[in-house]
């Protein structure tokens, strides 16, 4: 249970602003999370680091001198926008390269991807490193499928080493690549995580059970048994874990790191006594033990559970494994000589669209575009509750969540762009980045895609016709399966958009007025989103858990649904 907050829906910002003020010696906020308070003599490649919030100490908590530059900090478990990583990686840059690295999640993914691409557009070499350490969340011959957990640490430690050490980004990404490649995890979880505010655990575990295989954002765990003793956990953790050996790794005689990490709610105690058979059972395999971990690493919020990880060193790992850091959660020896990074360094971005001219027609359309994101908003709040359950069957619950901040966010945007004298592009503009802003998820970043996909076709100069709204919608489509790459028959949103974009077009080839097509093609996406409960996924956060989701409708496929009536909707009362 999570007790103490003030609105519940402030809670990640207002965290964000109580962390950076009890941490100042080593971090200073920015837009979208926070970097180094100090500098070294020389400049360094910047790594850049992010994910959700509620995993405290990732990710705020490991920015430091030896560790990370910077970490883009998201509301609770959603992935930080486009815009926050951009933002923070553009401030933590020192002039030497961005590495950004961060746990796979397809939202993180899609959104530090889109950074990345911004961030070469400004001339800036920006690659990424993916930590998938996870050995649960995807078989052995699809390692870079697995999701990252407590193994962030590891990369991130190393990564940061290597760049404080002096090396060049090719050296920085290629040490992080090696550092993600030796490092497995598994977790387990004897009860559920409670977000701030919410009635009920994201997901249950029953009382005397365990759930084995479990993600960091209460995603269900891959199978239940029993609790053991402590014993039996590590005995359980080892048998795994031993045979899920890296290339390039033998027994008896490698090095080893174990970081046995607290998920949230269980006890430092606890901990100790598993580690200590942890201790044994590496032993006895013939495996030498390096300055092992035991603490908390990576949380999820109030969970009650473990994962522990196994970094199976070499010579270089090992190095920069045991270099000096000093961060607010992750310390280690003596830091050189630091200086107080100043202002002009981290050179506020001001990345706010401009307002620029537009038509009288297309303001207009602009207010009415306004009135249509906000009756998205409120029908979007109705539903928020059945979205999220839609989501816990399969995926992490928040979906509900995501889209009701994300729409609300956009209609505030919306409303002050048309206000402010915006025409229907740049009104559009405003409400995407907004959206992916404070939606966060997967979802987040692409109806963020879809808005400014459709303000595109919209433009600012004259009034809106029934064939731009086709290429509008046409372009949300396009947008959404480039942005996520998802094809029909995935299980996501696409299978609402493609058919409700393709009868759309087909109705007004063929002569329909725009809203009698519409409200034909809103038909279209609703039955196609109930379909979707026939398929298994194949993508996203649900991937892992196969055919759990069979039954249920694609929760951003009945979403998308729900929009095209709400849109016809508020048009029908508009006239
Ligand atoms: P997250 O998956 O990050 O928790 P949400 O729960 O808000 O984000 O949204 C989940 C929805 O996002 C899914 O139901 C699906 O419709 C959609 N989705 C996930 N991945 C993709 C993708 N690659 N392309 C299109 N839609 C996707
Ligand atoms: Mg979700």
């Amino acid at each position: 249970m999570t007790r103490l907050f003030n609105d519940p829906d402030d809670f990640a910002a207002e965290m964000i602003e109580g962390f950076a003020a009890a941490s100042s010696r080593w971090v200073r906020p920015v837009v979208g999370g926070v970097v180094r308070a100090t500098r070294g003599a020389e400049p360094t490649v910047a790594v850049v680091i992010g994910g959700g919030s509620g995993h405290y100490p990732a990710f705020g908590g490991l920015v430091g001198p030896g560790l990370a530059h910077g970490a883009a900090m998201g509301n609770l478990f959603a992935s930080p926008s486009a815009h926050q990583v951009h933002s923070v990686a553009t401030a933590a840059h020192e002039g030497r390269g961005v590495l950004l690295s961060f746990g796979n999640y397809a939202g993180d993914v899609l959104h530090f991807g889109q950074a990345q691409e911004r961030m070469r557009e400004a001339g800036i070499d920006c690659r990424t490193v993916v930590v998938t350490d996870d050995v649960w969340s995807a078989p052995k011959d699809e390692l870079d499928r697995r999701r990252g957990i407590a193994g962030d640490l590891v990369v991130f430690k190393v990564a940061g080493a290597a760049a404080e050490a002096g090396l060049d980004l090719d050296d920085v990404e290629r040490l992080a690549r090696h550092a993600n490649a030796r490092t497995r995890s598994f977790g387990v979880a004897f009860g559920g995580c409670t977000l701030p505010g919410a009635d009920e655990p994201l997901f249950d575990v029953p009382e005397g059970r365990m759930a084995v295989g479990l993600g960091i954002h209460g995603e269900p765990g891959i199978d239940e048994v029993d609790v053991p003793t402590a014993a039996g956990l590590a005995e359980m953790f080892l048998d795994k874990l031993l045979d899920e050996l890296p290339d390039g790794v033998t027994l008896p005689g490698a090095r080893v790191v174990p970081i046995l990490n607290g998920l949230g709610s269980v006890k430092y105690e606890e901990l100790f006594v598993v580690y200590r058979s942890v201790a044994r059972l590496l032993a006895d395999a013939g495996a030498t033990v390096v300055s092992p971990e035991v603490g908390e690493f990576c949380t999820s919020f109030d969970m009650a559970g473990a994962s522990l990880t196994l970094v199976w060193l070499d010579d270089e790992l090992e190095r920069f494994w045991l270099a000096p850091c000093d961060t607010p959660a992750f310390r280690r020896g003596t830091v050189g000589e630091r200086r107080a990074v100043t202002d002009d360094e981290l050179a506020a971005l001001d990345e706010t669209r401009e307002i620029g001219a537009a038509g009288d027609a297309s303001r207009r359309a602009a207010a009415v575009i306004s009135r249509v994101v906000t009756g998205v908003a409120s029908m979007l709040d109705a539903h928020a509750d059945e979205l999220g359950r839609l989501d816990r069957v399969a995926g992490d619950g928040d979906h509900g969540i995501g889209m009701q901040r994300g729409s609300r966010a956009a209609a505030e945007a919306a409303a002050a762009a048309a206000d402010a004298g915006a025409g229907a592009r740049t009104t559009l503009q405003h409400a995407g980045d907004a959206w992916a802003d404070k939606g966060g998820g997967t979802s987040g970043a692409i109806w963020g895609e879809m808005l400014i996909a459709l303000g595109g076709a919209l433009g600012d100069d004259d009034a809106v016709t029934g064939s731009q709204v086709v290429a509008g919608v046409t372009g949300m489509k396009d947008a959404v399966m480039a942005f996520g790459k998802a094809r029909p028959g995935d299980k996501t949103m696409v299978d609402a958009i493609v058919p409700f974009a393709d009868d759309l077009a087909e109705r007004v080839a063929a002569g329909d007025a725009l809203a009698v097509a519409w409200a034909h093609a809103a038909e279209v996406a609703t039955t196609a989103a109930e379909r979707t409960s026939e398929m298994t996924a194949k993508l996203g956060r649900a991937r892992s858990h196969g055919d759990k989701s069979l039954g249920t409708p694609d929760p951003g496929a009945v979403s998308f649904a729900l929009v095209t009536h709400t849109v016809l909707d508020v048009l029908k009362e508009d006239n």
